[in-house]
């Protein structure tokens, strides 16, 4: 009988954000799989954990994960864990949980932290469809490439970001994406959690000059012409202040956090449906 490999999600700043669950799961596997294990041994001495530990990260994938496959084989339960939120998610784990999937052997998900969705769930931008792209290319021409396969999707474009990239692909989006509603979420779970929320021309000028520091989430609105398959702006502004009875400026201001359309685009609009209303 093989043992059981756990996929199991840490926090992304705030202790607060383990999940019994994990302690209970960490507290009972055979090993644990860390990414950096002098890291991972904080959390665990915090929680009072003692297990045996072993590394697994990006180059020693190959060898590390046979060892980890060969120890589930003889029936020991693992869990892997990354530096920080779900292992798998920009992190490593893929192939062994493909590896693992392919032996028949067991993969339990221990769901946790995330940065990516926990950006997405107080961005106030579309999360009924989105794409998570993990990071963008280090190097401005993959960038802007990588950028405009993503220009015509539907939904919420979510991407990790270094802090000291941050301008240059804001400035990348500007070119390819066009201006268009965009969060940066700093930082979240921690001391200076910060939402910078705009136009892209908006969050570059707040962030302008390397003043953004830590850990960064973008997250940006589909454009004008993508939500206009889901939803015309007419008919949403109609919804808003018809069925939902919100003011003209009100239905405009949401309208363009919605589908990422400029304030004035979005009241000009808003002032010819009331019109047509009376
Ligand atoms: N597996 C992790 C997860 O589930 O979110 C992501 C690991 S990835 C190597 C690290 C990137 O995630 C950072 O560069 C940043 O873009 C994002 N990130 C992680 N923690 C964050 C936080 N507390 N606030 C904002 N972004 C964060």
């Amino acid at each position: 009988m093989p043992g059981t490999l756990y996929i199991l999600a840490t926090p992304i700043g705030n202790l607060e954000d383990m999940t019994y669950r994990a302690v209970r799961i960490l507290g009972e596997v055979d090993l644990i799989a860390a990414e950096d294990t002098r890291h991972s041994l904080k959390l665990l001495n915090h929680f009072g954990i003692s297990k045996p530990l072993t590394s697994y990260f990006d180059h020693n994938q190959q060898f590390k994960g046979e060892r980890i496959l060969q120890a589930l084989r003889q029936d020991k339960s693992v869990a892997l864990i990354s530096d920080a939120g779900t292992p798998c998610i920009s992190d490593p784990g893929f192939n062994l949980v493909r590896a693992a999937v392919a032996e028949g052997i067991a993969v339990v998900p221990i769901p946790g932290s995330c940065a990516a969705i926990a950006a997405l769930s107080a961005s106030g931008l579309p999360s009924d469809a989105f794409t998570f792209a993990g990071f963008p290319p280090a190097r401005q021409g993959k960038r802007r490439t990588f950028l405009g396969a993503m220009a015509a999707l539907p939904g919420t474009l979510v991407f990790y970001e270094a802090p000291h990239r941050l301008e240059d692909t804001l400035r990348d989006m500007l070119e390819v994406l066009g201006e268009r509603q965009v969060v940066v979420a700093r930082e979240l779970t921690k001391v200076y959690e910060e939402f910078i929320r705009g136009t892209v021309g908006e969050v570059l000028a707040a962030v302008a000059g390397g003043k953004v520091r830590g850990e960064v989430v973008i997250l940006v609105a589909p454009g004008e012409a993508v939500q206009e398959e889901s939803e015309p702006l007419p008919e949403l502004l109609h919804r808003l202040m018809h069925d939902e009875g919100l003011t003209v400026k009100d239905a405009a201001r949401k309208a363009a956090e919605i589908t990422g359309v400029s304030k004035n685009t979005a009241y000009t609009e808003a002032l010819r449906v009331q019109n047509s209303l009376n």
